[in-house]
C-alpha cells in the first residue's frame, strides 16, 4: 500500500451546540474525500477540543465519535480560552499524525481550501497559512475593526500574517519544535512564524457563521490584540524612551525660551525656574522608565525560555517525510 500522510483537523468547539450538529458531519465528508482522492491516508482523523463547555458540545462530539471512525474529541477541564484550545488540540496531535489544520467549528472558514493546503505542503510547505481574500459577509464594524487589529500589531512590532486567523496546517515536524516555545501567554498567529520553515499562503473566502453567535466581540479582540503585542513584542516600552527623548528635546527649547523671557523681563519672579524643573524632570524621568523598561521587557523575553535556534536539516539524517515508505 502506498503511504500517504495523516492528516488530523483540529476543531476548537466552546458552547457549540447549534453550530456542531451541522458542520462535524462536514469536516468528516472532507476528510473522507481528501483520503478516497489518495491525499491524505485513510486512518486521518477530525479532532474536537472541547474547551469547558456549558451546554451540550461534549455530548454531541462523544455521539458524533460514535457514529463516525473518523470523528475524536478531547475535552479541557474548563474553559481556557480558544488559543489554550487549538493549541491543546495540537499538541494531542503533534505524535499522532503528520500533519495538522486547525479550524474553526463554525463553518465561517471555507472547508474546500483544505485540499490546497495539503496540496501545499505536498509541494514542499511545511506551514500553510489560510488567508481571507474577502470580507464582505462580515459586518462593516466587524471588518473595520479586525483589520485595525492587524494594523495595531504591525504598528507595536507584532509580525502578523495579515487576515489571518486561526485556519492553518501544520506538520507535524514544525509542531515538535514548536512544543519547545514554554510561554503560557499564547497568541498562536504570532508564534507559529517564528518557529520558522518554509511556508506558503492559501486565500479563501470567509462566510457568515452558519449558527450560534460569536465569541469575539469587541472587547476580547482588543484583550486578544493587547496579549499579543505584549508577548511578541517589547516595542511599547522602546515608545517610553523614545517618548522621553522627544520629551526632553521639546523641554530643552521651553528651557531656553523661558530663560530669554526672563531676561526680557517679561516674567513674574519664579516662574522661569518652575517650567525649567518641570520640564527636566519629566524629560528625565520618562527616559530612566524606559531604561528600566528596557530591562523589564528582556528579563521578560528570557522567562520564555523560547528555543534559541531550531534546525530544519541535518546532512546525515534522510531529508524524506517520514511517512514516504516503500510499497
Ligand atoms: N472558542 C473556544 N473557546 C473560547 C471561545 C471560542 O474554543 O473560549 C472556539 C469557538 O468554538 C470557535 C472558535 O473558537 O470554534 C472561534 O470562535 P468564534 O467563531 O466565536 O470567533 P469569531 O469567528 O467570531 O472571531
Ligand atoms: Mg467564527
Amino acid at each position: 500500500m502506498e503511504a500517504r500522510p495523516v492528516l488530523w483537523i483540529v476543531v476548537p468547539c466552546y458552547n457549540e451546540e447549534k453550530v456542531l450538529p451541522m458542520t462535524a458531519p462536514l469536516f468528516i465528508r472532507k476528510i473522507r474525500q481528501l483520503a478516497e482522492e489518495g491525499k491524505v491516508s485513510a486512518s486521518s482523523r477530525v479532532l474536537f477540543v472541547n474547551d469547558g463547555s456549558k451546554d451540550r458540545t461534549w455530548e454531541i462530539i462523544r455521539e458524533t465519535a460514535e457514529e463516525y471512525p473518523e470523528c475524536i474529541g478531547i475535552c479541557q477541564s474548563r474553559n481556557r480560552g480558544h488559543q489554550n484550545a487549538v493549541l491543546a488540540g495540537l499538541m494531542e496531535a503533534k505524535d499522532r499524525c503528520d500533519i495538522t489544520i486547525s479550524i474553526d467549528c463554525d463553518g465561517q472558514d471555507d472547508i474546500n481550501a483544505m485540499d490546497e493546503m495539503v496540496d501545499k505542503y505536498l509541494a514542499g510547505a511545511e506551514i500553510v497559512y489560510g488567508v481571507r481574500s474577502r470580507r464582505d459577509t462580515d459586518t462593516w464594524f466587524k471588518r473595520t475593526t479586525a483589520e485595525g487589529f492587524y494594523r495595531l500589531m504591525k504598528a507595536m512590532g507584532a509580525e502578523v500574517v495579515f487576515n489571518h486567523a486561526d485556519y492553518r496546517l501544520i506538520s507535524a515536524k514544525v509542531l515538535q519544535h514548536f512544543a519547545d516555545f514554554g510561554e503560557v501567554n499564547i497568541f498562536l498567529r504570532g508564534m507559529v512564524p517564528l518557529v520558522g520553515f518554509p511556508s506558503d499562503t492559501v486565500y479563501y473566502d470567509r462566510t457568515a457563521r452558519l449558527a450560534g453567535e460569536s465569541h469575539y466581540p469587541l472587547r476580547k479582540m482588543i484583550a486578544l490584540a493587547f496579549n499579543g503585542i505584549t508577548s511578541l513584542s517589547v516595542k511599547p516600552i522602546s515608545m517610553i524612551s523614545t517618548f522621553g527623548i522627544g520629551f526632553s528635546l521639546v523641554g530643552l527649547i521651553l528651557m531656553i525660551w523661558a530663560v530669554v523671557e526672563a531676561c526680557l523681563g517679561k516674567t513674574v519672579a519664579g516662574w522661569t525656574s518652575t517650567i525649567c524643573i518641570i520640564c527636566l524632570l519629566g524629560g528625565i524621568q520618562l527616559i530612566s522608565l524606559g531604561v528600566l523598561g528596557q530591562y523589564i521587557g528582556k528579563t521578560y523575553l528570557e522567562t520564555k525560555h523560547r528555543p534559541r535556534y531550531i534546525i530544519s536539516a541535518r546532512t546525515w539524517e534522510k531529508e524524506e517525510r517520514h511517512w514516504i515508505e516503500e510499497e
